[in-house]
């Protein structure tokens, strides 16, 4: 704990946490101690972990990295923070990200962007990017991020760290602030495959107050992590075309499956019919989600309230624009036009009939193979301030990303060597619905 304390403060330009529990945690080590001694302690005795700014952790400031939920504590503990603190981790503190979960690159906090490690001019990825950078800096053993459509997944691959999103229901979502309800999942952020097996391991299965979540047992994740025989894996002949996608990045995919292939794993190129229609579809049904899920945030129950107000409405209205940011009120606004009652059938009820259609095409390739692998992001991290402009560009980086969210499968990032300016790069293995016992053993393998 003092070795990460230390490292956080001499850390500090990287604006990893936005709240250290120095105290807090010293004592908490102390007690754990005690329990090594005396031969109780828990799995997890002695790992330092952060919280992403999303996570409820009871008596402790909550924000998602917004104005609007100014000096608001949280009065519970999520059921995944529970589950590690109950095996004795060590909670440090809460992590910067983008508002709301809300962004790729960190630049839409309130507390102003984190820092890259590796090139502090660059992104460390987004949302979950002070995650991402802290076990890239080594301020923490592990991170919890939440992933909605690659907020796990596109850090840890701009970081060069490990990010698993697991499928939808295998861990609680309860004590997480909702962003898209349907399509948000906790996840780990790690140096190791072995640390995120771990983790995901003791956080998943039933919980009482999460009714999305899996009663499925929870296989032994850590103690699977021996891949044998061979993998039928699939990908798509353009990741390895595209000019869009960065050469650095293209090589190193290509590079992976041709070892796969050396090595005696059947590797094919594949069509997917509805990949133009992911992104569309991602981004309707998640402001579609988040504009009914953030319209609790009206100056009443939390956070802030506009001081300027005259009467109630003009209390939700200024409370509102106040102390959103400009993510936030873009996607508000975006998801209440495709609500509305004039395009709900144009926008709202296609975009789920097309993601059934993806789901149903996904099922279907995952009935002929393992894995599906991609690179993680098109490029590797970008400058800061680079994007903030064009938000169009900025969405369309998550093109490899959104699938598992719009399925609900699991997916994760490992590394997968640097570019020639000497920025991580990652790679994506997708697997079928709760397959992350294989999936976690191939990427073991992989790395
Ligand atoms: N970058 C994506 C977005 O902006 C993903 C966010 C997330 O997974 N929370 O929506």
């Amino acid at each position: 704990v003092e070795h990460y304390l230390q490292k956080i403060e001499s850390s500090s330009h990287l604006n990893a946490f936005v709240e250290v529990y120095a105290d807090e945690a010293r004592s908490t080590a102390a007690v754990v101690d005690a329990k090594l001694v005396n031969g109780t302690a828990g799995r997890l005795a002695g790992m330092v972990i952060g919280i992403k700014d999303v996570l409820s952790h009871k008596g402790h400031g909550l924000q998602a990295a917004s104005q609007i939920l100014d000096s608001y504590q949280a009065p519970f503990t999520a059921t995944a923070v529970q589950r590690l603190i109950d095996e004795d981790a060590i909670i440090i503190g809460r992590q910067n990200c983008d508002e709301f979960a809300m962004g790729s690159s960190n630049e839409n906090s309130s507390f102003g962007p984190a820092l890259n490690a590796a090139d502090n001019s660059k992104v460390p990825g987004g949302s979950s990017g002070g995650s991402a950078v802290a076990v890239q800096a080594g301020l923490c053993h592990a991170s919890l991020g939440s992933d909605t459509g690659g907020s796990v997944r596109q850090p840890a691959a701009f970081c060069g760290v490990v990010g698993v999103k697991p499928s939808y229901g295998r861990i609680s979502r309860y004590g997480l602030i909702a962003y898209a309800s349907s399509f948000d999942c906790i996840g780990p952020i790690t140096k190791s495959v072995s640390d995120a097996a771990l983790l995901l391991e003791i956080m998943s299965g039933d919980d009482d107050y999460d009714s999305t979540v899996s009663t499925k047992e929870v296989p032994a994740y850590s103690a699977s992590l021996n891949w044998e025989g061979k993998a039928r894996i699939g990908y798509i002949q353009d990741t390895l075309e595209n000019e869009a996608i960065s050469v650095d990045i293209r090589q190193r995919t290509k590079a992976v499956l041709d070892r796969l292939r050396a090595e005696g794993h059947e590797v094919v190129p594949v069509e997917i019919p509805l990949l133009d229609s992911l992104l569309p579809t991602y981004y309707i049904l998640t402001t579609a989600e988040a504009s009914s899920n953030l319209s609790r945030f009206d100056g009443v129950r939390y956070g802030h309230r506009s001081a300027e107000s005259t009467d109630l409405e003009s209390m939700y209205k200024k409370t509102r624009t106040e102390a959103f940011g400009p993510e936030v009120r873009r996607r508000i606004l975006l998801g209440t036009f495709v609500l509305s009652a004039n395009y709900y059938d144009a926008y709202y009820t296609k975009a789920q009939r097309v993601r059934r259609l993806v789901r149903e095409e996904t099922n279907r390739f995952f009935e002929q193979f393992d894995f599906f692998i991609s690179p993680v992001t098109p490029t590797t991290a970008f400058t800061i301030g680079e994007k903030t402009e064009d938000p169009l560009q900025m969405y369309l980086a998550d093109v490899f990303t959104v699938q598992a969210n719009v399925v609900g499968n699991p997916a994760i990032a490992v590394p997968n060597g640097f570019d020639q300016q000497g920025m991580p790069i990652g790679i994506q293995i997708m697997a079928p619905y709760f397959g992350e016992e294989k999936m976690l053993a191939f990427a073991d393998y992989l790395t």
